[in-house]
Formats: structure tokens, sequence, C-alpha cells
């Protein structure tokens, strides 16, 4: 690529591809607030929008990284050299007809299972707490309770590398534990219509204030975090329990690497005391995996997504190695 990321953006901004970011801080757009720079950071305001800037992107050769509200990523303190493609407010629509939804990639999830809740469905308990978008929930297959969105998912609207709009089943998406087929294809996800089924809406509301209220008791809210750091699968579960729990008998509540620290309050957090590198994240996570592995033979694998500088997104144990 020839030209500078000044260039681009003139180019960008003629094609209308809606509000464009030049070296924009990425701690600003990650619940971490940890990052250094990206040398373009895009939001769209439509799906022509999207498909036009990944056409761009494809055509530039420009390295692409799609971020939602960038609740389960750590950027790197080097930035991105490349462009950051966000899926946000201007892509959040909400439709509810009957037991179908159809909400924008960048929904917000606590206002979809609210809305859910008002329209008298159920199913969405699970989320309220997800701090998120719809689009990163369905990449992620994310959820609560041993739950995962893709159980109610029917189709998802995506425009692929080629910049082509597609239509892709729940069978496509081939949803497993927070996993899905959409991970590392470079797509971006525009839509997703669900179903849920009619349900007794005080039971539902009920549900989800009882959620809310554990989250609040158990999670820690006023440090930067990025929700769970590692998976927690039911095999795990079955085997040496969840991932909190083996931290905290590892003694390493409090354990810090520079100004990340593992959460008092639950073991799987890692929080930001104030100015944590993405180093000192990778740091405490290689040392968090390396002790719990000496102890007990265990290799914990995280939930959480690096984001290198060149673009390329891996769970974050890959990187701590
Ligand atoms: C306090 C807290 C609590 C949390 N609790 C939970 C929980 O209970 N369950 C759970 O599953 N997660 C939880 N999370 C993690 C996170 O909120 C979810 O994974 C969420 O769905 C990610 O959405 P996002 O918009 O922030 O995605 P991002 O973090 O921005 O991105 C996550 C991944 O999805 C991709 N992506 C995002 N949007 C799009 C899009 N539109 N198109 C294509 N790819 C996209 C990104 O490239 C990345 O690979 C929690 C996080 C926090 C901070």
């Amino acid at each position: 690529m020839t030209k500078s990321y000044s260039q681009l953006a003139a180019q960008l901004k003629r094609l209308d591809v809606g509000k464009v970011l030049v070296d924009e801080p990425l701690s600003k757009h990650n619940s971490w607030k940890i990052g250094g720079t990206a040398d373009l950071l895009i939001e769209p305001g439509s799906v022509e929008q999207t498909a036009a800037t990944v056409r761009f992107v494809r055509e530039q050769q420009v390295p692409l990284v799609v971020i939602g509200q960038g609740t389960n990523l750590l950027f790197d303190d080097a930035g991105v050299r490349g462009l950051v493609l966000k899926i946000g407010e201007q892509l959040s629509g909400i439709q509810i007809t009957g037991q179908r939804i159809v909400a924008g990639g960048g929904a917000w999830v606590p206002q979809l299972a609210k809305l859910s809740m008002r329209a008298g469905l159920t199913g969405l308990e699970h989320t309220i707490g997800i701090p998120g978008t719809v689009g990163g929930l369905v990449m992620m297959n994310g959820g609560s309770q041993r739950k995962g969105i893709g159980e109610n998912v029917v189709r998802v609207k995506i425009i692929d590398a080629a910049s082509n709009v597609k239509l892709l089943s729940r069978a496509e998406c081939d949803f497993s534990y927070r996993h899905s087929a959409l991970q590392g294809t470079g797509c971006v996800v525009v839509e997703v219509e669900l179903e849920c089924p009619s349900g007794r809406r005080t039971e539902v509301r009920r549900e989800m204030i009882d959620d809310l209220r554990t989250r609040r008791q158990k999670l820690p809210r006023k440090q930067p975090n990025c929700g769970s750091v590692f998976l927690s699968t039911s095999e795990m579960h079955a085997s040496v329990g969840p991932p909190g729990k083996i931290i905290e008998d590892a003694g390493l509540k409090g354990c810090r690497v520079g100004q990340a620290e593992v959460s008092h309050q639950h073991a799987n957090f890692i929080v930001n005391l104030g100015g944590a590198s993405s180093a000192d994240i990778l740091g405490l996570i290689a040392k968090i995996r390396k002790t719990v592995s000496q102890q007990i033979g265990f290799d914990l694998l995280c939930e959480v997504r690096y984001v290198s500088p060149n673009g390329g997104i891996s769970p974050a144990h890959l990187a701590a190695e």
C-alpha cells in the first residue's frame, strides 16, 4: 500500500462511508480502556456505507478490524495499523413483530433484552447484563447461564469479506459454546433476526432483575474490565470447576502485573487499575495460566480476543505465550 492514511481518509470521506476518524485512540472504544491509536476508524451509518467500507479496504489492501463496543477485546498498545470498522449506535434499530425480532448489528444487548421482555417474549433473559452489541454477541455466541444467543437466531445478515450482502441461516452459523462459524471470516454482522417464544412478562422481568442484582454483587463494576477473561465450558466445570474458582484456589486473587490486577471480587475478571498496558494484561494472563497449569495441570483458554497491530484477532492466550 503506497497511500498515506490521510489520503485514504480523504477518499473515504468522498465515498461518504459515515464518520471517518484518523489516529483515533482505541482506549475510547473498549471497556478495558487500553490500546494505542487506529490509523483509521469508521462508524458507518447504514448497511450500504458498511459494504462500501469493506469494498474499499479490499481494493486498497488495508487491514480491517470489525468491532462493536469492544467489551471482549484487548487492543495492543501499538494500536492498529489499518482500519477499524465500528458497528454501533447508527445500526442499532430493533423491530419486534409477534415472536420475531430484527435487530441491527450495533443494537445494545441490554436494550434488546428489555424490549423483548416488554413485548412479552422470553429467551433473552440471560443477555440482560451483557454490555455489548448484537453483532458482537452473535459473533461470540455470547450469553450467560450456559446459554448462547445462537439458540434464538433465525438468520444473520452479513457483509462478507468480498463486500457482498448475504443472509445466513442458524445452521450456517454453526453455533457452539462461545463460537460461531462467522469467527475469522472477516465478515460484518449488520442485522440479526431472532425468534423468541411468548412468555410471562412478570416472570421474565423478575429473572432479569435477579440476573442484574447477582452481577452487581459478584462482578467488579467501577474498574475497567472485559468481563470473563477465561472460557468456562461445561466439560471444564465437570472436571476442575469454573475458572473464577480455579484462579481463586490458586491464590491469585489480587495478583498484579503492572496496573493489571486479578479482581478481588471475581477471579475470572482482570481489572485495569489505571493506565494498564496491553503487555500488563497479557503478562497477567500468562502468569495465571502458568500457575494454574503447574498446580492442577489444566490449560485455561481465553474468551477475550487480542487484536494485534496488523489487525489479526485471536484468543488472548495465544498472544500471551
Ligand atoms: C462487565 C462485562 C460483563 C460481560 N458479561 C458477559 C456475559 O455474561 N456473557 C458473554 O457472553 N459475554 C460477556 N461479556 C463480554 C462481551 O460483552 C460480549 O462478548 C459481547 O457480546 C461483545 O460485544 P461487543 O459489541 O463489545 O463486541 P467486541 O468486543 O467489540 O467484539 C467481540 C468480537 O466480535 C467481533 N465483532 C463485534 N461486532 C461485530 C460485527 N458487527 N460484525 C462482525 N464481527 C463483530 C469482533 O471482531 C470481535 O472478534 C461481558 C463483558 C463485560 C465488560
